[in-house]
């Protein structure tokens, strides 16, 4: 399974404007941001898409979402609301196959997303 350059930024290999790091996940700037904040976290570990979690998983895809929260509060947008996406495979809109949750905040959010 060849890396994405999710993988890279992981590593420390390609530059990214991170936001929060430890262990498991990585947390960065979108590069062309849908909203005055907009921040990918991803786990460390390869996983293309929602698709391919398994039961093990569960508590690392919570630590993304309790994450976001903790991102959104520290910079300061959380109580405004905001909102947070996962797309999963080709109908989704997913571009990178290194699994990420969207945060995304800063702004009204429209619904339906287009
Ligand atoms: P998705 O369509 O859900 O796969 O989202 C991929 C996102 O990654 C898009 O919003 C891109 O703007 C973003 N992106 C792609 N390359 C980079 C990068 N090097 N650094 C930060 N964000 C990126």
């Amino acid at each position: 399974m060849s890396e994405t350059i999710f993988g890279r930024i992981a590593s420390g290999e390609v530059p990214a404007d991170i936001v929060f790091s430890d262990d498991e996940l990585v947390a960065f700037r979108d590069l062309n941001p849908q909203a005055p904040h907009h921040i990918l976290i991803i786990p460390r570990r390869r996983i293309e898409t929602v698709l391919d979690l398994q039961d093990d998983d569960a508590a690392l895809v919570g630590r993304m979402v309790i994450a976001a929260g903790k991102i959104a509060r520290e910079l300061g947008f959380a109580e405004r609301g905001f909102r947070l996406v996962f797309n999963c495979g080709e109908d989704g809109g997913q571009e990178v196959y290194h699994l990420h949750l969207h945060l995304l905040g800063g702004r009204r959010m429209n619904w339906p997303p287009g």
